[in-house]
């Protein structure tokens, strides 16, 4: 049977890997929708590739281009915020959600809007909404189905058991590429060092949250709202090698956990296939090999990310998509090389010390949230640019 599917990010890491498991098998699907922010020409030859019918750039500016590149494809180009959440919204069998950062919140909304079934990778969606999006699942009837590694892995150990038989729920966290360096040497850290990480080839924003730490922080809200358990039920442990995805430990302190191979192909194929299963390329996990799983406490001295974000989930209302809309700006001065690492959680904390708001009832709220975090975040950000 030929399902469809929408991929929001194409272009990108996540979208790169979907779109390999579903070259693999290029006769179980038919692509509706695919999106990118600016490259056109490589989405218009993946649109070509694939046979979508809609191809859309966020930027607008970039919809010229696309048109040319898609002219006697028969493929339908479109450009700007509105377009891509018009495409978004189109019924198909699976979204993937896989834009970075909370640019992709509105179309991921769309979908769920729709009622749809949304593999949902783009956390910074929902980090910033948090209940506004749950809320929005549960009303439209909508399915989301975790992708982030972590989430996806408690899913699975999740299936078919009662949420109130959960004791806790263990994230797992590489650490990233600077886990064991000194606190003068992380000051010191460049972007090419922070986005190089061990296991995981990734884009370069979560690279930078995955070495701040702040990836974790991110996905230990994302957890909270995917898995109502409660706060102090959600626990974060290092564990370097990237084997063991994340945990749950049942009542009986019975603990289940999910392991694989660090490549998001698992994790994705795992939601294209539910509630079934498919086939990957990825060779099968030799722990001989891995030889040693080992186990630390995050160090919060050195990464405080993790403190920042549980303080803003705790603190609730507009915290958190302060906190990702402050992260957001941060990372990008980072890597445009106005700042140093050590000031991008630096710059989230003052953010969130600066701004308040009430709690965002509405989409519309979240986005202005995130608008207005963002322009203290600036601000903060030449502060800190000038000590
Ligand atoms: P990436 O930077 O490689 O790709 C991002 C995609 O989003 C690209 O297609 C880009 O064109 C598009 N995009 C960027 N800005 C946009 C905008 N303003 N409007 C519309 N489209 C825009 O990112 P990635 O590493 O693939 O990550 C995507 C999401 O998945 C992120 O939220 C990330 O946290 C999450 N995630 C990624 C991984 C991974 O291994 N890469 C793992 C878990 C979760
Ligand atoms: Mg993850």
């Amino acid at each position: 049977m030929v399902r469809t599917i929408s991929l929001l990010g194409a272009t990108g890491s996540v979208g790169a890997s979907t779109l390999d498991l579903v070259r693999r098998n290029r006769d179980a699907w038919h692509v509706e929708a695919l999106s990118a922010n600016c490259s056109a020409t490589e989405l218009a030859a993946l649109a070509r590739e694939f046979g979508a019918r809609i191809a859309v750039v966020g930027d607008e500016s970039c919809l010229g281009e696309l048109r040319a590149a898609l002219d006697g494809s028969g493929i339908e180009p479109a450009g700007g915020a509105a377009a891509l959440c018009e495409a978004a919204a189109r019924p198909v069998d699976i979204t993937v959600a896989a834009i970075v950062g909370c640019a992709g919140l509105a179309p991921t909304m769309a979908a769920v809007e729709r009622g749809g079934t949304i593999a949902l990778a783009n956390k910074e969606a929902l980090v910033s909404a948090g209940e506004v999006m749950i809320s929005a699942v549960a009303r439209h009837g909508a399915t989301l189905l975790p992708t982030d590694s972590e989430h996806n892995a408690i899913f699975q150990c999740l299936a078919g058991s009662n949420i109130e038989d959960v004791a806790r729920i263990t994230l797992t966290a590489s650490g990233g590429p600077l886990r064991t360096w000194s606190i003068a040497e992380i000051a010191a850290a460049t972007p090419e060092q922070a986005v190089a990480h061990p296991n995981w080839s990734m884009g370069a924003k979560i690279s930078v949250d995955s070495a701040t730490m702040m990836n974790k922080g991110l996905e230990f809200i994302e957890a909270h709202h995917l898995f109502p358990v409660g706060l102090d039920r959600l626990r974060i442990v290092v564990h370097p090698q990237s084997v063991i995805h994340s945990m749950v430990e049942y009542r009986d302190r019975s603990t289940l956990a999910q392991l694989g191979p660090p490549d998001m192909r698992v994790p994705i194929a795992s939601c294209l296939a539910w509630p079934g299963r498919m086939d990957t390329p990825l060779a099968p996990l030799d722990l001989a090999d891995v030889g040693e799983l080992t186990f630390f406490e995050p160090d919060e001295t050195r990464f405080p990310a993790t403190r920042i974000a549980r303080e803003a989930i705790e603190a609730g209302g507009a915290a958190p998509a302060t906190l990702n809309a402050a992260n957001e700006i941060a990372v990008e001065a980072f890597l445009a090389g106005q700042i140093g690492f050590t000031q991008i959680t630096a710059v989230v904390e003052e953010t969130l010390g600066r701004y308040s708001a009430s709690a965002p009832g509405t989409l519309q709220e979240v986005l202005a949230v995130d608008c207005e975090a963002r322009q203290c975040a600036r601000e903060a950000l030449e502060s800190c640019a000038l000590v």
